[in-house]
């Protein structure tokens, strides 16, 4: 998620400083740099200049279908957890999980 700090981080769309009582949208790294929408990945924007913002609707499908994507990836059985990195990089099912990710942005750039 992205790191906002309230007087310092600024809108991605507008370059305005975003201070403590500007409601904000943040986004996920989620969009592949290849992606047109990549600048949009890990961004921090006022929500006024995200609602009115030429890719608000797409971005908001994008995300909601993402989440459908991410939420399927599968989790270390506990005597895995404990050495995460090695399950991460030796499991079939995270293998899988990444192909279908790669499939979606395949489908979605
Ligand atoms: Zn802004």
């Amino acid at each position: 998620m992205a790191i906002l700090i309230a007087g310092a981080t600024k809108c991605s769309l507008c370059q305005q400083v975003i201070e403590a009582d500007h409601e904000v949208m943040m986004f996920p790294a989620f969009i592949p740099e290849h992606h047109r929408l990549y600048r949009y990945s890990d961004a921090s924007l006022h929500q006024a200049c995200y609602q009115r913002c030429a890719d608000h609707d797409e971005l908001e499908d994008l995300l909601e279908r993402y989440w459908k994507v991410y939420d399927q990836r599968p989790m270390p059985p506990p005597e895995a957890a404990k050495n995460f990195d090695a399950w991460y990089n030796n499991s079939k099912e995270v293998k899988i999980w990444q192909q279908q990710l790669a499939a979606f942005w395949e489908r979605n750039s």
